[in-house]
């Protein structure tokens, strides 16, 4: 497995493995490796020639009081594990080679990216939409691969790769959890154990809204204070947003249909968890 981290090195190595006829999967990530970014790995493994990961912890999706000096960061003993699964390349860039002296051009999704995690984290987007652009622009893929975990950020990526016509392939998949029902993320490492017992209020609310929507429960402001009383219950859960829209276009709906996303975000003590299911069908949930 080769690390590169220069972005023009890494173009050369696409470009080359695309004229020799290869297939290129990407998979973007911020490092600090668990289940759920191995699961985006080993399916893009499974799909292409070669497979390459970018870890990029990137200063533009973060907020000046948000984590980035905080997130943890483990090339080592990511590079094994990317290794083991059989990734051919590991990105891994400095600020500096991504956003040299005198950088000034950044991308913006308009409407989608206001709302739920946009609206909390202002600028958040901005940033993603453009390091996503930079990496589709440095490793021109065939299909590049994100998880059901950041259900906003898919529909972003999905949108603006669309509109800015990259010929790339998004493909997204599941959320994946811990035994207890947590979605995995690389914030859980900032949890105590108290509140890492105390974070499993986020996917106990999703599993109750899915419980009551198969009830015939399709009210949404109604599943919505169950879910705000299941988590304010909990003593170091703090609710930032609880938001059902639509899957797609992230609209708001007042009444569960198919394709309706329930997302949210909640503080557990000072870490912000973000989890989210969601429901295909309403009928052959009942
Ligand atoms: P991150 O390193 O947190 O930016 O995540 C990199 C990629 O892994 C993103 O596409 C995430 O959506 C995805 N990802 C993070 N956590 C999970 C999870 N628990 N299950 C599936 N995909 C995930």
């Amino acid at each position: 497995m080769k690390i590169i981290t220069s972005p023009k090195e890494m173009q050369a190595y696409v470009k080359r493995a695309r004229t020799d006829g290869k297939t290129v999967g990407l998979v973007p990530t911020m490092g600090a490796f668990h289940e759920g970014h191995l699961s985006l790995m080993r399916r893009a493994r499974a799909e292409n020639d070669i497979v390459v990961t970018s870890i990029f912890v990137n200063p533009t999706q973060f907020g000046p009081k948000e984590d980035y000096n905080a997130y943890p960061r483990d090339l080592e003993n990511d590079s094994k594990m990317a290794e083991k699964i059989g990734v051919d390349v590991i990105f891994a860039p400095s600020v500096k080679d991504m956003y040299p002296q005198g950088y000034a051009t950044f991308v913006n999704v308009e409407r989608i990216t206001e709302k739920m995690c946009g609206a909390s984290r202002p600028g958040h987007f901005r940033g993603v939409a453009t390091v996503v652009t930079k990496l589709f622009n440095i490793i021109p893929a065939h299909k590049a691969y994100f998880g059901q975990k950041d259900a906003q950020q898919c529909v972003v990526i999905k949108r603006m790769s669309e509109d800015l016509n990259f010929d790339i392939d998004i493909v997204i998949l599941p959320t994946v959890r811990e035994n207890d029902g947590l979605a995995m993320s690389s914030r859980n490492k900032y949890l105590s154990d108290e509140e890492r017992r105390s974070a499993l209020v986020l996917f106990k609310s999703l599993s109750m809204a899915k419980e009551l929507i198969r009830s015939g429960e399709l009210n949404s402001e109604k599943i919505r204070q169950k879910m705000l009383d299941i988590i304010n219950a909990e003593p170091l859960a703090r609710v930032d947003y609880i938001s059902i829209v639509d899957a797609e276009t992230l609209e708001d709906l007042n009444e569960i249909k198919d394709n309706t996303l329930i997302a949210l975000a909640v503080f557990i003590g000072k870490t912000r968890l973000i989890d989210n299911i969601i429901i295909d069908q309403i009928n052959p949930l009942k």
